[in-house]
């Protein structure tokens, strides 16, 4: 009800107790002055006391549920007055300030609406106080609801990001690596000579490039087959691997053909890294799986380079392999830089 109405209601009820006043007094002025004079009273009471049923109801009811707020949105407020008022507001104070910690923090929610309205139901027992807790309770529930919805869809969010993490990271690792060998393939060797490209482009530590072809691949094939030219091919793998420092990336070029990336290498030692593998070789043979008797020296020819002021990959892979051809003509089994 409006605050107009109620001063107009009010306005009725003096009228009224007014003109009832006069009717007692001036008995001989109106006629049925009895008959009006308890029509008067009768409404004097009935608009005072429809004013105070109306009034109690406006205070008793809830307030209708608001629509979806923001989680830090603040409660509606609540008019109140009187020390009960005082005290309600400061212990809704401190129900909003418990309520704003646990939204913020977005933990132990129950726990602290208990605490609070325990807290709430002792000091206070008027039967307002406990509709203004049991509504405060109600949209503590909603956001906890809402937390929790909002908590359950991050995690969900979560697992989903952690696995698509997962499986981004495997499908790259395979389509970066060499099944046979596991050592990088073409692909994965062009992510590492970019990056180590650039990294030296301002001025940087030196880079160079070693490539490795193994010698006469073709007649090992034929000799004792594709299946043993594959196990050829990881015997040969392993040996490179374990021939280079860590911060040095072995690839597998293509077919027989390797790569050994070195940073911060300067070509007088990556020939000395190549002259190492070569000699690794040399002292290693490769047993031919379920033949023991069957043994073969395997020998590589090796080209080297060094990254030249503002060269690209391509220009320090092509001056590798023009080495590596060099090596190849010279007789094989050799090292060219
Ligand atoms: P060169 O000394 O001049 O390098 O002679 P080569 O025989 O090593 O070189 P060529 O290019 O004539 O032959 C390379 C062979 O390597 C041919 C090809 O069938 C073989 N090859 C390439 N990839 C693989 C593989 O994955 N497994 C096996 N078993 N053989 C392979
Ligand atoms: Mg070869
Ligand atoms: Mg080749």
């Amino acid at each position: 009800m409006t605050t107009l109405l109620r001063i107009a209601l009010a306005a009725v009820s003096g009228l009224t107790g007014l003109a009832a006043l006069y009717l007692v007094q001036s008995p001989g002025r109106v006629a049925h002055e009895k008959a009006l004079l308890v029509v008067a009273i009768t409404l004097l009471l009935g608009t005072t006391l429809l004013s105070m049923v109306w009034d109690m109801l406006r205070k008793s009811r809830p307030a209708a549920p608001e629509p979806e707020v923001a989680l830090a949105a603040p409660l509606p407020p609540l008019s109140l007055s009187g020390d009960d008022g005082t005290v309600v507001q400061g212990e809704i104070s401190k129900l909003l300030q418990l309520l704003r910690q646990h939204a913020d923090a977005n933990e132990n929610f129950s726990d602290v609406l208990e605490r609070a309205r325990g807290e709430l139901h002792e000091s206070l027992k008027a039967e307002q106080v406990r509709i203004i807790i049991s509504y405060l309770m109600i949209e503590n529930d909603r956001m906890k609801a809402r937390t929790a919805n909002l908590q359950a869809n991050l995690e969900t969010s979560q697992r989903q990001i952690e696995r698509l993490k997962s499986n981004l990271a495997t499908a790259e690792a395979q389509g970066l690596s060499d099944p046979l060998t596991g050592l990088r393939n073409r692909r994965g060797f062009d992510v590492v000579l970019s990056a180590q490209v650039a990294a030296c482009r301002d001025g940087g530590p030196p880079l160079s490039l070693i490539l490795v072809d193994i010698d006469h691949f073709k007649a090992i094939n034929d000799r004792y087959g594709h299946p043993a030219g594959d196990d050829v091919l990881k015997w040969f793998a392993r040996i490179l691997a374990g021939s280079v420092k860590g911060r040095d990336t072995v690839a597998r070029y293509g077919g027989e053909e390797f790569a050994v990336i070195l940073p911060a290498t300067t070509v007088e030692n990556a020939v000395k890294v190549a002259a190492r593998i070569k000699a690794q070789l040399e002292q290693q043979v490769w047993q031919k799986p379920g033949a023991p008797n069957t043994l073969l020296r395997v020998t590589a020819s090796f080209g080297v380079a060094q990254i030249a002021p503002g060269e690209g990959t391509s220009g320090l892979v092509a001056r590798a392999d023009a080495r590596l051809y060099e090596a190849k003509s010279g007789g094989r089994n050799r090292v060219a830089a």
